[in-house]
């Protein structure tokens, strides 16, 4: 393990052992034991909690948060945060130890300026929240919700408000799930990527494809031993990792031995839970390829959700939707789909996993439309947290921005502006990070492609491990250690580009559709 240490930091300290950065770094174990602890919590919640026991739950949700924030904002993890810096003052910039104290007096110096109460006001929001959600969403029923997006927003812009340095309060919010981005820069890309899709979309969606093959007679039976089939190609290790089923697909880990995998089966429709859990085992590769030096200090995470879904997304897309790889996978589903898929070839598996349909729900559009659905989200939370549209006008203008950039009529508010569960919850900030995500794996997947030249041959035998290996040693041994920027410079040798993944989409629809798209 040492190797790799001397490769990228060419000091070959680990962690100083003075007084203060070492009682710190203690001080730090333990925050990120509570953390996990969370995790688990809310991971039993959405996966084997019976439905009496959410009120308990979400009051030791809440303590813990609460418990987790007065420990780390306490005065004396300011006065160890200052001391260290001054013993780590003489060690380059790259040193672990340096990175560590710096991402710690980032996060204190954010973290102190927020009440406990308002972080436990928010845990609460966040629980009753996701109840209300999924009452009124069956119900159908927006007036019913309306009242949690008004707390929830008011909460945000109060969170906001504890940071003075922004003069718009959707930066503030920004800035927890994507350090340092700011909405000019975000409304820029989304505004090039926007320009690009709804043309494209609009000349593609309306040419036939053959998409039978995805709602082929398949028992959810038969789902399981197929998923569990294609997750053992990815690297899922039974030793370490678990698939749980769940409602609303997530990925969470307790330590690098520890990767929690969730997935939904719907009859007759496999595409759900193979494509659910190639993406959240994205997550999860990501989450164990973290350096174990890292664990239990602040870069053992990750930087950001964006980095995070680029490489959930490039698992489920990028691999699961290629061409190679639905080679590898047409007679997999061939074999276990009781005959229903008898023949399938590949060529036949990939024109149906990449039509451009645009559709109501997010979480099933196709690669093409989905960064639309999240534009859309882009611009309405933003237009909320700075108090420009109202809750109440909310669902007409969810409509008539799915009307003008997907051309899609919205029937209802539980298959509109309630589907998602983020809003409910008080993620206010999160969306933007998905499609960020997409325009980081277009520009990390232009590089995985110069790198592994028998990438193609090695995705149609299912041997993933080449890839998993550059992506590594690439970016998820480093946890936090970079931020995305820094990770985007070693890797592509650029900042944040919108033309790689257009670049990348082109190619893909011109073969699908058999047409000149560069
Ligand atoms: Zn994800």
């Amino acid at each position: 393990m040492l190797q790799w240490w001397h490769r990228l930091f060419p000091s070959t300290e680990r962690f100083v052992m003075q007084d203060a950065t070492e009682e710190l770094r203690e001080l730090l174990a333990g925050i990120a034991d509570l953390e996990r602890a969370r995790r688990v919590l809310s991971w039993d919640q959405s996966t084997k909690m019976p439905p009496r026991g959410a009120d308990a739950r979400a009051r030791q949700i809440a303590t813990l948060a609460d418990v987790t924030h007065e420990r780390f904002v306490a005065p004396r993890t300011g006065e160890l945060i200052a001391a260290a810096e001054r013993e780590v003052a003489q060690l380059p910039g790259e040193s672990v130890t340096a990175r560590v104290v710096a991402k710690a007096r980032w996060l204190y110096d954010k973290d102190v300026r927020v009440p406990t109460a308002l972080v436990s006001e928010r845990a609460r929001a966040a629980s009753d929240g996701y109840r209300v959600w999924l009452a009124a969403r069956a119900a159908d029923d927006f007036s019913a919700f309306a009242p949690v997006l008004e707390r929830n927003f008011a909460l945000a812009r109060q969170y906001a408000a504890c940071f003075d340095e922004y003069a718009d309060p959707y930066d503030a919010v920004l800035d927890d799930y994507m350090p340092g981005m700011t909405d000019a820069t975000l409304s820029a890309l989304f505004g090039e990527l926007r320009g690009e899709l709804v043309p494209l979309v609009d000349a593609l969606a309306g040419r036939p494809i053959d998409t039978a093959p995805l709602t082929a007679a398949f028992s959810v039976e038969a789902q399981r031993g197929l998923v569990a089939e294609v997750l053992g190609w990815l690297g899922f290790d039974p030793s370490g990792w678990r698939l749980d089923d769940t409602a609303h697909p997530f990925q969470s880990s307790f330590s690098g031995g520890d990767v929690r995998l969730t997935t939904r089966f719907e009859p007759d429709y496999f595409p759900t839970s193979l494509y659910g859990a190639m993406h959240e085992c994205g997550h999860g590769l990501y989450e164990a390829g973290i350096a174990p030096e890292l664990e239990r200090t602040p870069l053992g995470s990750i930087y950001s959700l964006a980095m995070h879904e680029s490489q959930s997304r490039m698992w489920e897309n990028m691999v699961g939707r290629s061409r190679a790889f639905c080679d590898a996978l047409a007679p997999v589903l061939a074999a276990r789909s009781d005959g229903a898929l008898r023949g399938l070839d590949g060529a036949a598996l990939f024109r149906a996993v990449n039509a451009v349909r645009p559709s109501l729900i997010r979480i099933e559009a196709d690669e093409t439309t989905y960064s639309l659905h999240v534009i859309l989200r882009h611009e309405l939370e933003r237009s909320l947290m700075r108090g420009e549209l109202a809750v109440a006008d909310l669902p007409e203008a969810w409509n008539s921005g799915m009307r003008d950039y997907l051309g899609v009529v919205v029937p209802s508010d539980a298959d509109g502006v309630m589907q998602d569960v983020h809003w409910g919850q008080g993620l206010i900030g999160y969306f933007p990070s998905y499609a960020v995500g997409n325009l980081i794996g277009g520009q990390i997947w232009e590089r995985v492609r110069g790198a592994l030249p028998g990438l193609d041959e090695q995705l149609r035998q299912h041997d993933l491990r080449a890839l998993r290996e550059w992506l590594s040693d690439q970016i998820y041994r480093h946890g936090s250690a970079f931020s995305d920027a820094e990770l985007l410079a070693r890797i592509a040798g650029a900042p944040l580009r919108v033309a790689p993944f257009v670049r990348y989409l082109r190619g893909k629809l011109g073969e699908v559709y058999g047409v000149e798209l560069a």
